[in-house]
C-alpha cells in the first residue's frame, strides 16, 4: 500500500509511536511563516517554535529554496569526503566566534557529547588522566544520550538506565560560592547554558558567567557553553555569550541552526581541538551537504542586524502584552529570560495550571510552551510579525482567562 494511502490521525501515534511524549491532541499539517494548521485545518499562531527550533517560521522561502537547490545537487557523502557546504558554514561560523574549529552533529544531544568527550580527552592528553570532573548545574538540560542526561541536572532524566558515566558533579545555577567550593585541578570542565531553557528560563547572571570563567581560568579547566536553545540570534545576539564579555573553550548550537533541518555544531579553539586525530570521534551523517547548506543560509539571514536587532522590539511587544494580562488576571510572579527565549512564571496558587494553559492555548488557536511544571515559555521565530504577536496574544489571553476562570 503506498504510504498517502493510510489515514493516520493523533490516535494513530498511540498505537505506533513509543510513548515517550504526549503531543497535543492535534497534528499539524503545514506552516508558512508563524501560522500552522491542522489535519481539520484550524489556523494556530506558533509561539512555540519547535522549540526554538524554527527561528525563520515554517517553510521560510529562501530555506525552501536551498533544500530544493542543494537536494538537486547532493545530500550525503559521508566524512571519507568532505563538501562545500559544510566548509563554507564552518568558515561563517568560525567568522561569527570566537572559534577556529568546527565538529557538526545532528542534534544538540551530539553536540554536547563531543563537547564533553573533548573535554575530557584534552584534559587527559594535556594534563592527566585523572583530570575528568565535569561541574554542571541543577536542573541543566544537555540532551537525552547517557552521557549528555547525566551531565544535566535532572535525575529524572538519567535514573533507570544503569551505571552513569562518573566524576560529574551538580551544584545550584547561578551559585559562584557552590561551584568555587567543588571545583579542583582535577576538573576538566564547567558546561553551563547562559540561559537555561528546558530548567524554566533562568539568565545566568554576568558575575555569575564571569567568575566562571575566571575560575576555569585558574585550575585550567575549560568553560562549555551549551547554547543549544540559547544561541543563533534568540537573545538578540548571534550568541549569547556575547552579552557577558567573556569567551567560551567549547560551545555548542544546534536547534535554530538548521531553522528546523536537523544540524548542530561544536565550535573549539585551535589550541583544544589540536588533541584531536582521525578516528577519535566522529559521526556518518554530521556535516552532510543538505544540512550544511541549509544552515549556511539559516545563519547568512539570523547574523544581521535587521534580524539580531529585531528580537529586542518583537520581546518588547510580547512582555507588554504579558504584563497587561498580569494586570487583569495576577496571575504572573516573573517575567523573565532575554530576548525571544521568554518564560512567564505563575503565581505559587496557579503554579500547577501550566500544562492546562497549554491545552486551552491550543484550543484557542495558539502554540506554547511550558518548562518546568510552572512556567509558560515562549521561542518564537526570530521573524514573527508584530500582527502575529497580536493575534497570538489575544487567543492565549482568552486561553488564560478560560484557565483561571475555570
Ligand atoms: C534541546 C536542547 C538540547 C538537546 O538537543 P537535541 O537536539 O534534542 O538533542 C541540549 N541542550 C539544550 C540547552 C537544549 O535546549
Amino acid at each position: 500500500m503506498a504510504a498517502e494511502n493510510i489515514a493516520v490521525t493523533r490516535e494513530t501515534f498511540d498505537n505506533v509511536i513509543l510513548p515517550v511524549y504526549a503531543p497535543a491532541q492535534f497534528v499539524p499539517v503545514k506552516g508558512k511563516g508563524s501560522r500552522v494548521w491542522d489535519q481539520q485545518g484550524k489556523e494556530y499562531i506558533d509561539f512555540s517554535g519547535g522549540i526554538a527550533v524554527t527561528a525563520l517560521g515554517h517553510c521560510h522561502p529562501a530555506l525552501v529554496e536551498t533544500l530544493k537547490r542543494q537536494g538537486e545537487t547532493l545530500w550525503h557523502t559521508s566524512n571519507v569526503f568532505t563538501n562545500e557546504p559544510a566548509l563554507r558554514l564552518a568558515t561563517k561560523l568560525i567568522a561569527a566566534t570566537f572559534a577556529d574549529r568546527v565538529f557538526f552533529g545532528n542534534s544538540g544531544a551530539e553536540a554536547n557529547e563531543a563537547a564533553f568527550k573533548l573535554a575530557r580527552y584534552y584534559a587527559c592528553k594535556k594534563h592527566s588522566p585523572f583530570k575528568s570532573k565535569i561541574i554542571a548545574f541543577h536542573n541543566a538540560f544537555h540532551g537525552r544520550t547517557l552521557f549528555t542526561v547525566s551531565v544535566g541536572g535532572q535525575p529524572k532524566y538519567s535514573d533507570g538506565f544503569g551505571p552513569k558515566p562518573a566524576d560529574i558533579v551538580h551544584v545550584p545555577f547561578n551559585d559562584l560560592a557552590a561551584v568555587k567550593a567543588v571545583i579542583d585541578d582535577h576538573t576538566c570542565a564547567i558546561v553551563v547554558e547562559p540561559i537555561q531553557g528546558e530548567g524554566g528560563v533562568m539568565l545566568a547572571t554576568p558575575e555569575f558567567m564571569q567568575g566562571l570563567r575566571a575560575l576555569c581560568d585558574e585550575h585550567n579547566a575549560l568553560l562549555v557553553l551549551d547554547e543549544v536553545q540559547s544561541g543563533m540570534g534568540r537573545s538578540g545576539k548571534l550568541f549569547s555569550y556575547e552579552h557577558y564579555g567573556i569567551q567560551p573553550d567549547i560551545l555548542t548550537t544546534a536547534k535554530a541552526l538548521g531553522g528546523g533541518f536537523p544540524v548542530s555544531a561544536m565550535l573549539t579553539t585551535h589550541e583544544i581541538a589540536s588533541v584531536m586525530a582521525p578516528g577519535v570521534h566522529g559521526t556518518t551523517y554530521g556535516g552532510n551537504p543538505l544540512a550544511c547548506a541549509i544552515a549556511e543560509t539559516a545563519l547568512d539571514i539570523i547574523n544581521t542586524p535587521a534580524v539580531l536587532a529585531g528580537v529586542e522590539a518583537r520581546r518588547q511587544q510580547f512582555t507588554d502584552a504579558l504584563r497587561a494580562l498580569d494586570s487583569e488576571l495576577d496571575i504572573f510572579s516573573e517575567i523573565r529570560g532575554k530576548g525571544l527565549l521568554m518564560g512567564a512564571v505563575l503565581k505559587p496558587e496557579h503554579a500547577s495550571k501550566a500544562r492546562d494553559i497549554l491545552n486551552a492555548a491550543a484550543a484557542e488557536g495558539v502554540m506554547i510552551l511550558t518548562a518546568g511544571s510552572d512556567v509558560i515559555r515562549f521561542v518564537p521565530s526570530l521573524v514573527i510579525t508584530p500582527e502575529e504577536i497580536d493575534a497570538g496574544m489575544t487567543r492565549f489571553a482568552a486561553a488564560l482567562r478560560r484557565v483561571i476562570a475555570a
